[in-house]
């Protein structure tokens, strides 16, 4: 944080320096100039406040970074001849300012902010602090980012008990007047003064009952004039001091907390959790007031200018008359429909039907903002008296499935292009399209019927429903039968099977970034971690949730984008792209979604440099990932195929070998079964290259961890217990992860790198005479010296070279090396001496730069994320400053050694947009990521293809 600080202020500094070379173009002309004594130009005093109203404004919405979203939108509209009352912005500079300098303004302010708020009064004709006709402000927040609801905004600021009168002489309303005020002190007071507004509310609601009434409308003016006396004492009462009534110290009072609520818990969370950096700061917007709120003829609202959920081109929202500021959001009464199509109650009356001159206008002015600003808009309004008044635009959040509808259709508006549209649509967001989803309905009944049993973190999107199991056999018997949901504590390696043939994960422990989470997502299934209300008793086999009991085999859901859990069987459905591409079962007809999904892969694919392959085990895995648009295998772990069926009984006899021998005997078990994998791998792939590594884990990952296990195993390969027992124990280390694993097993068992290649390249035989292309790429794996490479390679050629020959077909293929130790990367020259290609394994290669292991990293690395000591979890995130410098260099000295080089990436960050994006700058061939993941890296690819060279566009 203290390092962006300092680049924010030297980019100040830039700035200066340009200003002035505009003037004195450069630095030795500079000095000429001062030479020869010649007066320099007067150095432009800094601007800190913007002024918009009449139609002409300072800023513009290219102003975002100075004047905040909402100001620099201000500003916008009113150069657009939009109504917007009339005001200005104190700059975002202010604010780092303020924070940089003991909460101090700069000197020149207080006489800005003066010059400006006489400039609104003679505009609008009122005076600030004056009794006779007050001119009131609202004081709003704004972000570069929006942040919306975060920050503080107070309205009707500048009335006291002597200026109320005389806003109730000029608007001769009595109600309005106390209305106005009462909410000035609890939203000044709970703004500025930090006191809670349950406080007040609490007031609020006494009267209303005393009177036997519902609504805060059914209050007349006396009612709120007690309301506002008695805010006021509370005031006193709690603060042991009166409420501020001066409108000068209101107004300085309310600025300071705009920007100390900078600084809020609730923003610097959203912060944390959307990337927004610290130093940022927000905007200041001193605003005229207008006045939803004068009677029947008068409303506030707030409308989107599409469908954020689906994406539809229908113009919709809500608004409520004879109401103020964030009233409609509040749930303060039931707001009505903008307009009729939306309705939904018969007894609603809609903007349109209410007001229907005044809608016509709101209408006029939403085409006008979508096609100003090209995108659907966010809005804010308020009617006063029946005039409408503008005050926010902004670019609305929107889901994925409304992304992509709203960008596609706005291409077939001719409003933006292929690019643009690219450049809308955020790569994590296509997640959202591929994954199941609840019956929207159906799970709101149950939500609404008590059935949401807790929240916990939305680890892997889309939705799941089944009966709870508890332990990985169980997960695989139960779903032979019936769809489940495996119930951990956590989850670890011995689980994946038993998650894979799961419908759902749920973990009480472990966050975003935990085994469940990342193997989940690496599936593409639903999954919520950290889900601490769970109670889990594998002994009882019951899962408890507060007083409620639930058992092993009883139905539960997850919903993994929310996070929720919910008692009993949901209904779900498969996402349209996954039932016309995958499963065959819809016609590409039949869904939309599938057709702007597959049309916007297309216009990824037209723009993308960086090549987009798949980590793929199985047949089946590598046609998912085919069908998204891989271009190839990047990994294929050979390990994987070890557990299935009864092979782990003939990988543990390898293991259990006392001599080569043995080992080759077993090893003989293995082999048909590895080469039957590769051929239904190949058969897919045919033509794309298939990289496959050599085996990796420590053997110990193969053995049981129980003795009644090893006792069975014992029985069933015929040799004695105890031998078993005393391997497993001899297998042991102490740091596994560092230990007897990749290249060091096949140094020292060479038979095993043996049967490997030959499976390989028999496969890769059989499927040439099929007539299909293969392109095998054999990967050594942990290297960390030229030697260990030079003597797997040699293993790898001898025994596929005289395969080849003796089968008389024409193949190819190729000998590379993961990247994966930081001296690989150190001495990649070397190696690419002789390895034809690389591929960084940046999750070891994270591991062993940071020196930390990733299975026990869940001690303190979440504390290191959360408390900014790291800016990001490295292994979602590739750590650009220090990984990404060992990357950077293996690329750049192995391309020295071996000029057309091949390198990628398999990590599980091939998936992760921004570790694709640098990935893209570095210059690799291809990145590699689950098949579910594909679309999303080759979305992203694209993205970081055309922001090449450009600065990064901020949000909003
Ligand atoms: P947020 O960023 O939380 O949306 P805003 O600054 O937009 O906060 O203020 C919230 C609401 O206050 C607005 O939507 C609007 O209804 C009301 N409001 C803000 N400024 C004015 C104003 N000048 N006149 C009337 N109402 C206003
Ligand atoms: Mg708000
Ligand atoms: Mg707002």
């Amino acid at each position: 944080m203290a390092k962006s600080k300092i680049k924010s202020k030297s980019k100040n500094k830039s700035k200066v320096v340009n200003k002035s070379k505009s003037i004195i173009k450069t630095k030795a002309k500079r000095k000429a100039a001062i030479k020869v004594k010649t007066k320099p130009a007067p150095k432009k005093a800094k601007k800190y406040v913007y002024f918009f109203g009449n139609k002409k404004a300072d800023g513009r919405a290219e102003m975002k970074n100075l004047l905040g979203g909402k100001g620099a939108n201000l500003a916008e509209m009113t150069n657009l001849g939009i109504p917007v009352p009339p005001g200005f912005t104190i700059t975002t500079e202010v604010c780092t300012y303020y924070y940089n300098n003991n909460r101090k303004y700069p000197r020149e302010l207080e006489g800005e902010v003066k010059k400006n708020v006489k400039k609104v009064e003679e505009l609008v004709g009122m005076q600030f602090a004056s009794v006779e006709n007050p001119l009131l402000f609202s004081v709003r927040s704004g972000a570069r980012a929006s942040m919306p609801g975060m920050m503080d905004t107070v309205l009707n600021l500048g009335l006291n008990d002597s200026t109320v009168q005389g806003f109730i002489k000029r608007t001769n309303n009595e109600r309005l007047g106390y209305d106005s005020y009462r909410r000035f002190v609890q939203m000044y007071s709970n703004v500025v003064l930090g006191l809670k507004s349950e406080n007040f509310e609490h007031i609020m609601h006494e009267m209303k009952e005393k009177k036997g009434i519902k609504f805060d409308t059914d209050l007349d003016a006396s009612d709120l004039k007690e309301l506002v006396a008695k805010y006021k004492a509370l005031v006193k009462e709690k603060l042991g001091k009166a409420f501020p009534d001066d409108p000068w110290d209101q107004l300085w009072g309310a600025i300071g907390a705009v920007f100390g609520s900078w600084n809020n818990p609730r923003a610097c969370e959203y912060r944390r959790l959307n990337r927004i950096p610290d130093d940022w700061g927000t905007a200041v917007n001193v605003q005229a007031m207008v006045f939803g709120n004068t009677g029947e003829n008068s409303a506030t609202g707030v409308a989107f200018t599409r469908d954020p959920a689906t994406g539809e081109k229908r113009f919709f929202g809500e608004y409520l008359i004879n109401a103020q500021g964030e009233d409609v959001v509040a749930g303060i009464r039931t707001p009505q429909p903008i307009n009729k199509k939306q309705k939904t109650d018969p007894n609603s009356v809609s903007l349109e039907e209410a007001m229907p001159e005044i809608y016509e206008e709101l209408v006029a002015i939403y085409q006008k903002l979508e096609k100003h600003y090209k995108d659907m808009q966010d809005i804010e309004f308020t009617i006063q008296d029946r005039k409408l008044y503008m005050l926010q635009t902004r670019n609305g959040k929107r889901t994925g499935l409304a992304a992509i509808r709203i960008a596609m259709d706005m291409v077939d508006e001719k409003l933006i292009d292929e690019k643009t549209a690219i450049m809308r649509i955020e790569p994590e967001q296509l997640i959202q399209l591929l994954a199941k989803v609840f019956e929207a309905k159906e799970k709101k009944k149950a939500i609404d019927a008590g059935r949401l049993l807790a929240k916990g973190l939305n680890a892997g999107p889309g939705a799941a429903t089944g009966r709870i199991v508890l332990s990985a056999e169980k997960a695989v018997e139960e779903s032979k039968t019936g769809p489940c949901i495996l119930v951990r504590m956590e989850t670890s390696a011995e689980d994946v099977a038993g998650m894979a043939v799961a419908q759902g994960i749920l973990t009480a422990t472990g966050g975003m970034t935990s085994h469940a989470a990342v193997v989940a997502r690496g599936m593409g299934k639903p999954c919520v971690t950290g889900c601490g209300a769970l109670n889990i008793s594998y002994s009882k086999g019951t899962v408890t949730v507060k007083d409620k009991v639930l058992k092993e085999g009883d139905f539960i859901s997850i919903d993994g984008t929310t996070g929720e859990v919910i008692e009993g069987k949901l209904p779900t459905i498969p996402s349209e792209i996954n039932q016309v591409l995958v499963q065959g079962t819809m016609k590409p007809e039949q869904s939309e979604m599938y057709q702007r999904f597959t049309k916007m892969m297309k216009w990824a694919g037209k723009y993308k440099k960086i090549g987009v392959r798949t980590n793929a085990d199985t047949p089946e895995d590598s046609r998912v990932a085919r069908l998204f648009g891989a271009e190839g295998i990047g990994l294929t772990r050979t390990e994987h195929m070890f557990f299935g069926g009864n092979r782990i009984d003939a990988v543990r006899e390898m293991i259990l070998a006392d001599d080569v021998e043995g080992r080759r005997k077993a090893l003989a078990k293995i082999e048909p079964m590895q080469k039957e994998d590769f051929i239904g791998i190949f058969r897919v792939m045919d033509g794309l290259p298939v990289t496959i590594r050599t085996l990796d884990p420590p053997l110990h990952e193969f053995l049981p961890h129980k003795e009644e296990e090893m006792i069975e195993l014992a029985e069933k390969i015929g040799v004695p217990a105890e031998k078993v027992i005393a391997k497993v124990e001899s297998l042991k280390e102490a740091n596994p992860m560092l230990g007897h694993r990749g290249c060091r097993l096949g140094i020292t068992y060479p038979e095993v790198t043996e049967m490997q290649t030959r499976a390989i390249i028999e496969a890769a035989i059989e499927i040439t005479k099929e007539g299909k292309t293969v392109i095998p790429e054999i990967m050594i794996p942990l290297v960390g010296d030229v030697n260990e490479f030079k003597l797997q390679e040699k293993i790898v050629r001898d025994t596929a070279d005289s395969i080849i020959k003796n089968s008389g077909v024409k193949l190819k293929y190729s000998v590379g090396t993961m990247i994966e130790l930081p001296r690989a990367a150190l001495t990649a020259d070397q190696i690419a001496a002789h390895a034809e290609f690389f591929s960084f394994g940046t999750n070891d290669l994270t591991q062993t730069t940071f020196g930390l292991s990733r299975d026990d990293a869940g001690r303190f690395l979440p504390f290191y994320v959360e408390n900014k000591i790291l800016k990001d979890d490295p292994f979602q995130t590739i750590d650009i400053e220090g990984v990404g410098q060992l990357v950077k260099m293996g690329v750049e000295k192995g391309r020295k050694a071996r000029p057309n080089l091949k390198v990628g990436i398999c990590g599980e960050h091939g998936g992760d947009p921004r570790s694709v994006e640098f990935c893209h700058e570095a210059g690799l061939n291809y990145v590699s990521c689950s098949p579910y993941r594909v679309p999303v890296a080759r979305l992203a690819a694209a993205r970081a293809a055309l922001s090449e060279g450009k600065a990064k566009a901020v949000d909003e």
